[in-house]
């Protein structure tokens, strides 16, 4: 049966490493959106709480509730709260929402007042949540006369993996809000980096909020200082052969008999198909381990079978281990190299292999 594996101690070191690389006084918030990034949420959040971590990110009020519900006793901040979330059951966890524009701050309002903190969003480029840079000021004193806190101002990076100078204008208007709401004599933390940002060294701030890091991956090829960071891969996922058969040259295969074999073929069906998280593009064209060599998919990936050539590689037999994710001998696949293979990014191969298989902790 396919299984993901997730290696709880290279969690931890890629933490603690990525923790070393943060000034004394700047945060780490974990995030651990959709189920950690495919990992397991309260496993991840369970095992970076051991080793110090006190801030969390999660998507949904949901998620918050399971973390505080599973023993996680730090800071947890709602990334995605919008207009659905209960000021009671926000206060009653002690999860902290994100705010990012004024119909929801008024939705928040017109609840019983609790003493709640709260994140303020801005929008300084990345064209998706938060308030306009010059509507802050006005928010942070309306802000005064109610019981919420503003626990702090953030904003979020579109391009900090491929473009470093826009990056750094859009920090500059993040750095004005800053100062303009301090000129208000309010003191929130402040904080902007996610992984690319961090790994290129910039906008530490008060705090950074590392999700794909984690969990061992830089966002892409070129973000500047990646290399200056050792991270880890946690997750590693196999399968099954299910058979083994030879063909003829000239056999088509799989649906659609898209491909047919070149010459004769000792091919292998495995246990993984796109719903299992093995992207239909990998047809054709992605790659697996088997017997401590590399078979290539031939044909199109199914359901949840694919078919491998494994014609070069010596003595494959139903019940073999294959490596989807991961190391296996000397070879070694990652979820950047699915990810080119597939058109797509190594956060949707985590989320998608992590999200769609059983897990297990090791
Ligand atoms: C998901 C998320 C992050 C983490 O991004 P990575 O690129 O995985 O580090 C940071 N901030 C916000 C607001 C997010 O939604």
């Amino acid at each position: 049966m396919t299984t993901a594996y997730v290696d709880l101690q290279a969690l931890r070191r890629n933490y603690q490493r990525l923790q070393d690389r943060t000034y004394d006084r700047c945060k780490l918030m974990a995030v651990v959106k959709a189920d950690g990034y495919g990992h397991g949420m309260l496993a991840v959040a369970g095992a970076l709480q051991d080793v110090g971590a006190d801030w969390f990110g999660v998507g949904t009020v949901a998620e918050g509730r399971r973390l505080r519900l599973h023993g996680i006793t730090g800071r947890i901040v709602v990334l995605l709260a919008g207009c659905n979330a209960e000021v009671s059951e926000l206060a009653l966890y002690k999860l902290e929402p994100v705010v990012s524009d004024g119909v929801q701050l008024a939705y928040l309002l017109s609840q019983v007042p609790e003493e709640l903190a709260i994140h303020l969003k801005v929008d300084c480029g990345m064209g998706r949540l938060g308030f306009d840079p010059q509507e802050v000021v006005g928010v942070c004193r309306k802000l005064a006369s109610f019981p919420l806190v503003l626990a702090s101002l953030m904003a979020h990076f579109p391009v900090a993996d491929t473009d470093i100078a826009l990056s750094l204008e859009q920090e500059g208007v993040f750095r004005q809000v800053i100062k303009d709401v301090r000129g208000l004599g309010l003191t929130p933390m402040v904080h902007m980096a996610n992984s690319a940002a961090f790994l290129s060294g910039i906008a530490f701030l008060d705090m950074v909020r590392l999700g794909l890091a984690l969990y061992g991956y830089a966002p892409g090829e070129q973000v500047a200082g990646a290399e200056k960071v050792v991270l880890e891969p946690v997750m590693r996922v196999t399968s099954r052969v299910l058979q083994v058969k030879a063909v003829p040259a000239g056999t088509g295969i799989s649906y659609g008999l898209s491909q047919k074999t070149e010459r004769d073929s000792i091919l292998a069906v495995i246990d993984i198909g796109y719903a299992d998280g093995f992207p239909r593009a990998l047809s054709g064209c992605g790659k697996v381990i088997v017997g401590g060599e590399f078979a290539k998919v031939i044909g199109r990936v199914c359901m949840n079978m694919t078919v491998v050539d494994v014609t070069d590689i010596d003595l494959v037999k139903c019940g073999d281990e294959v490596v989807v994710l991961g190391r296996q001998g000397e070879k070694q696949i990652s979820a950047t190299d699915i990810a080119t293979w597939a058109g797509t990014i190594n956060y949707e191969i985590l989320c998608t292999l992590g999200n769609l298989n059983p897990r297990e902790y090791v």
